[in-house]
């Protein structure tokens, strides 16, 4: 069926803060569930994340983080659900044996985790006051449980990395992400944070309204248990979808490609 999808292009315009952004996108003409847009979505945040980069280099600050570090990859990474259907299919894609060791890593991540009661924990922070949930996230940091797919302290699935990988740098000290708080950790200013718009997308029925995320140790366990039932769209309309709840403002059709019926 991949193969049949023919593809459209196009030139989406922005100006953040004043710093005009042009991009060219190629999506699917055809449609297609969320998880094929993924890709475009990642270049997307990678030009907005750039912008941030860009910003903090221009007064002379540098961002700490360099490969090697890996402090963040020990904290609950937010996951959209689209992207946890995304990682459920790396791995089961991945050959033997090496499949069956990451989906150990996974069980052994979640398994440290149900120990300490930590996801009870998450259900319930929709209850509680932002500094209540923090020391929720402080709680998983303490245990170090490294994200399945570190390995030699590198991401080794750094191309297909979640958009809030992609959007965690900071000017901090390095150092002071292994214990993190928001007086020590200075993550860099984005003014579009990809990973939230995107946990916006899909209209799911299935999380906690106010976490609104899915953390990446479970994604394997939560795509078992919840079947994707994703409308399939345009690239086009998907692409539509994400800059509407961005902004929160209607997106006009495309000139000279009316929505197709
Ligand atoms: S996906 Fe990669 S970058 Fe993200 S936490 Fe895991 S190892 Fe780190």
């Amino acid at each position: 069926m991949e193969k049949e999808t023919e593809w459209i292009t196009g030139q989406i315009r922005l100006s953040i803060d004043g710093t005009p952004l042009e991009m060219e996108m190629t999506v699917p003409a055809r449609p297609v569930k969320p998880q094929r847009m993924l890709p475009i979505f990642q270049q997307m945040a990678d030009s907005f994340v750039q912008i941030g980069i860009d910003a903090v280099q221009s007064t002379g600050r540098k961002i700490s983080c360099a490969k090697g570090c890996a402090a963040c990859c020990r904290q609950p990474v937010p996951l959209a659900e689209i992207e946890a259907y995304r990682i459920a299919e790396i791995v089961a894609e991945l050959p033997e044996p090496r499949r069956a060791a990451i989906k150990s890593r996974f069980d052994e991540a979640c398994r440290r985790l149900y120990a300490i009661g930590w996801f009870e924990k998450l259900d319930r922070c929709a209850h509680l006051p932002a500094g209540e949930r923090e020391k929720v996230v402080l709680e998983y940091f303490a245990e170090n449980v490294p994200c399945p797919f570190l390995e030699d302290g590198a991401c080794s699935i750094y191309a297909d990395r979640p958009l809030a990988c992609r959007e965690y740098l900071v000017t901090s000290p390095a150092a002071n992400c292994s214990a993190p708080s928001r007086e020590t950790v200075r993550l860099i200013e984005l003014r579009i944070r990809s990973a939230a718009t995107l946990r916006s997308l899909g209209d799911s029925r299935n999380l906690n309204a106010v976490v609104n995320f899915l953390p990446l140790v479970l994604a394997l366990k939560w795509t078992e248990v919840h079947p994707d039932d994703f409308p399939e769209k345009t690239g086009e309309q998907w692409m539509a979808d994400f800059f509407r709840k961005l902004t929160k403002n209607p997106i006009p059709a495309a000139k000279n490609n009316p929505p197709k019926s």
